[in-house]
Parts: C-alpha cells; sequence; structure tokens
C-alpha cells in the first residue's frame, strides 16, 4: 500500500480543505469495503492511520483521501498492536472561544493575522470547527471584530477552514450583577433588530450564534427573525421569567448558553430559570465542564435532567487560555491569576473565577469523572452534538464521511487530562503526528 506520512503531508497544506462553512463540497468516496474490487492499494491514501474506534473500542485501520475517509477496516481483537493505540474519534467543536494565548476577539486591536492565530491554536486541542466569540462591548469594539473576523474568513484560508461562524453573545443581555456575569452593564441592552443587521452587515453575515436575554418585550419577535435568517439563537445571561422562557423557545431558541453559570448566587428555590430551562426539551444545555465552573455534582444532575444528546461541552476559553501559570493583566478583568489546576480567578481573590481557561478535551475527561457516561457519549457531546446544533457535518467514522478526526490518548491515571496525539481536518494532518509515522 502506498502510503505517504500523514507527516510528511502536513508540509503539502496549500489546498484549502473547505471552500464553505458548510461541508457541501466532500468528494464522492472511491473506494469502499463494499466495493472491494478496487484494492486500497492503487488508491494512493495520504493518510493511513491504525488507532481505535471511540465508539466500538474496535481496532481499525483508516485510510484518507480527498479530504474523506475512503478506507475503514476492522482488525482482529487478536492483532499484534501497540498497547497505547490512540483513540480514533470526530474532530471536536467548540461554538464558544474568547480568544487564546494573549489575543482575545473583543480587543480593539484585533488583527486578522490575530485570528488566523486563535484558528490555527485550536489544532492543538483536536479542534476542528470553532465559533470566535465576540463579547458586550461598545459599538465600535463589536464593528471592529466583525469586520475583522469577516475580513480573515474572507483572506485566510486557514481561518475560513476552522471558523464555523462568528458567536455573538451580548450586548442583549440581563443588566443585572448576577446574571450578566462579567458582560459590562454599561453596554447591555436591549434587542435591536437594526443594531443586529448592521453588525451582520459587517460580518458577511458570518453571526452564526447569537446569545441573548429573552426578558425584553421584543425578544420574541426578535427571536423569530434572527432564526428565520439561519442564526441559531441562544438564552444565556438572563433573569427570564417561565413564560419568557417558553416564549423565546417557542420563537425558535434552541440552546441554553453555559447553563448554571452567568446566573445569581442566589435564586427562588422554584421556579426559577435554571429549572425552566433543564425542563425544557427544545433547548441543548451547553456547559462548562472545566472542573471550576459547575460542581461535578451540578454537571452530573444537568446531565440527567436534560440527556446526554441534550448538552454539549464548550470551552468558553479567554484570551488567557494557553498561558502558564502566573499573574496577567486583562483588559476585561484586571489582574488575573492562572493558578496550577488550570483556575483562572481575579488575583488576590481566588474564589472569584475571572473566566475558562482550560479546552474543551478538560470538559470530555470530567464528564467520565463525573458521570456514569461513556467516551463515546462524552466525545459527541464536544462534536457530534454540537455540529448538529450548528448545521455543520460532523467528522463520522465511517467510508465517505469528512475527514474530520483527532486522535485522543486518556492516561490510566485518572487525573490525567486527554492528550491530543493528532488532529485531522479536510483529510490533512494539522497537528501531531500520525503514530507509527518517523518524525520529520
Ligand atoms: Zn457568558
Amino acid at each position: 500500500m502506498r502510503i505517504v506520512s500523514g507527516t510528511a503531508l502536513a508540509a503539502d497544506s496549500g489546498r484549502h480543505r473547505r471552500l464553505a462553512p458548510c461541508r457541501s463540497l466532500i468528494a464522492t468516496p472511491r473506494f469502499s469495503l463494499d466495493n472491494a474490487l478496487v484494492p486500497p492499494s492503487v488508491i494512493g491514501l495520504v493518510i493511513a492511520l491504525i488507532a481505535r474506534r471511540y465508539d466500538t473500542q474496535q481496532p481499525v485501520r483508516l485510510g484518507i483521501d480527498l479530504g474523506v475517509i475512503q478506507t475503514l477496516e476492522a482488525l482482529p481483537a487478536d492483532a499484534d498492536l501497540p498497547e497505547d493505540l490512540p483513540w480514533v474519534a470526530p474532530g471536536l467543536i467548540d461554538l464558544q472561544v474568547n480568544g487564546y494565548d494573549g489575543i482575545s476577539f473583543n480587543s480593539p486591536a484585533l488583527t486578522p493575522d490575530q485570528v488566523r492565530q486563535v484558528s490555527l491554536a485550536m489544532d492543538l486541542h483536536g479542534v476542528t470547527w470553532y465559533c470566535p466569540t465576540v463579547t458586550t462591548a461598545p459599538w465600535e469594539i463589536l464593528a471592529h471584530a466583525m469586520t475583522t473576523i469577516a475580513h480573515a474568513i474572507r483572506t485566510l484560508p486557514e481561518v475560513a477552514d476552522r471558523v464555523a461562524g462568528i458567536h455573538l453573545e451580548g450586548p442583549y443581555l440581563s443588566p443585572e450583577d448576577g446574571p450578566r456575569g462579567a458582560h459590562p452593564a454599561a453596554y447591555i441592552h436591549p434587542p435591536d433588530w437594526d443594531h443586529f443587521q448592521r453588525l451582520q452587515q459587517l460580518a458577511d453575515g458570518r453571526i452564526r450564534m447569537l446569545t441573548l436575554a429573552p426578558e425584553y418585550d421584543n425578544a420574541p419577535a426578535f427571536i423569530r427573525r434572527a432564526v428565520q435568517k439561519g442564526v441559531l439563537v441562544a438564552i444565556g445571561h438572563t433573569n427570564a421569567n417561565s413564560q419568557q422562557i417558553r416564549a423565546a423557545v417557542d420563537a425558535g431558541a434552541r440552546m441554553s448558553t453555559h447553563l448554571g453559570n452567568g446566573a445569581h448566587r442566589q435564586l427562588p428555590r422554584h421556579p426559577n430559570y435554571l429549572w425552566d430551562q433543564l425542563a425544557e426539551d427544545r433547548l441543548v444545555a451547553s456547559l462548562i465542564v472545566d472542573g471550576h465552573h459547575l460542581p461535578p455534582e451540578v454537571v452530573k444532575t444537568f446531565l440527567r435532567a436534560k440527556g446526554p444528546s441534550r448538552c454539549i461541552l464548550i470551552s468558553d476559553i479567554t484570551s488567557m487560555a494557553g498561558k502558564p501559570p502566573g499573574t496577567y493583566h486583562s483588559d476585561n478583568s484586571g489582574e488575573i491569576e492562572i493558578l496550577e489546576d488550570g483556575r483562572m480567578v481575579i488575583a488576590g481573590q481566588r474564589h472569584l473565577l475571572a473566566g475558562a481557561a482550560l479546552p474543551i478535551t478538560a470538559g470530555i475527561a470530567n464528564v467520565l469523572r463525573y458521570t456514569e457516561h461513556d467516551f463515546q457519549t462524552a466525545v459527541d457531546m464536544a462534536s457530534v452534538g454540537p455540529a448538529s446544533l450548528i448545521g455543520i457535518e460532523p467528522g463520522r467514522l465511517q467510508v465517505g464521511a469528512p475527514a474530520d478526526l483527532t486522535l485522543l490518548r486518556w492516561p490510566a491515571d485518572p487525573a490525567g487530562s486527554i492528550q491530543v496525539v493528532a488532529t485531522i481536518a479536510g483529510g490533512r494532518l494539522i497537528a501531531g503526528r500520525i503514530p507509527g509515522d518517523s518524525p520529520p
């Protein structure tokens, strides 16, 4: 079999892996196991790898070319395989990324190249699609973010290949302390269709997700219009009552943003907006399961209440993610500290979280620690689940499916973190190394 190593191929990465956010241009597979008359050796696979399926645990040999899985062969359980065979799973999808390594999408000085840097950093965490997330800010900053991200998508293939759409979180949120979280009250205001349309125009129509608080009188009409335009509307940073939440969902809201965070410190025991959203089967909840934003018992209870198919993981990482432990200055939060355990806190006030700093893989590991759910379920919450919400085709382990995959290792040590061995997107190795390949 002619195998060009994934590592060697990484140099040949000039070709765009896709031309549009929706994977509508997937090539027709030229070979499948059903069509076994054509041996794999004539295909010229550009990546071949052996790994264990994340769903069935079956060891498989995968061949990838033209952006899709061309061959998928089950290997016998008694095959002579390495002990530490990695898991192969769909590429991860993170719908809430505020920045990385000192770069914030809310920065007044954001440049297209910085958008590229954050996009490339996602590769290291197994993320093959993500949503740059812009939060409540004065008009000039929102406008600058939309213009810059849209320009980056238009001109930089590395960005176009990774950005599933922009997530606008705010400014149509609750102004109350508690639900508004760190969103500056001065710039929070009711939903305003003209305001949103102007931002959407600057963004080239790339705003694909909008988090809002539905307690404003005009919220249902606004949500209806946004949904008609193809925007995924999420409820978040809200102080809505039961009727207002129901009206928002009737109007087409389909998600709860980081349920359990961006909330009052104390709530009436019932009814309250947590029960309302938990009980509403038409809402999928995104959860920050970084070990700090939600206690394990809450994660377990939320997952039981909604079921894993109605929960997805997000990282919600900020510009301080990717930095080693230490004290830093943040434009949004002032002096902040990143602790050894990954917690990001206000300097000198370690009980106050200043945002999230751990990648979405930390959420997968914590779901496994906190709940009875298995590896497939946890990974699906960070891949297949978000893909279906936002309307993109996820990587899948079947012939003809987009080769958006991640190879993962999870050390036997329960305190250990998930390691990303390699990330493959659009059929190309974009991070790490295919095990068995010789280093470059
Ligand atoms: Zn938030």
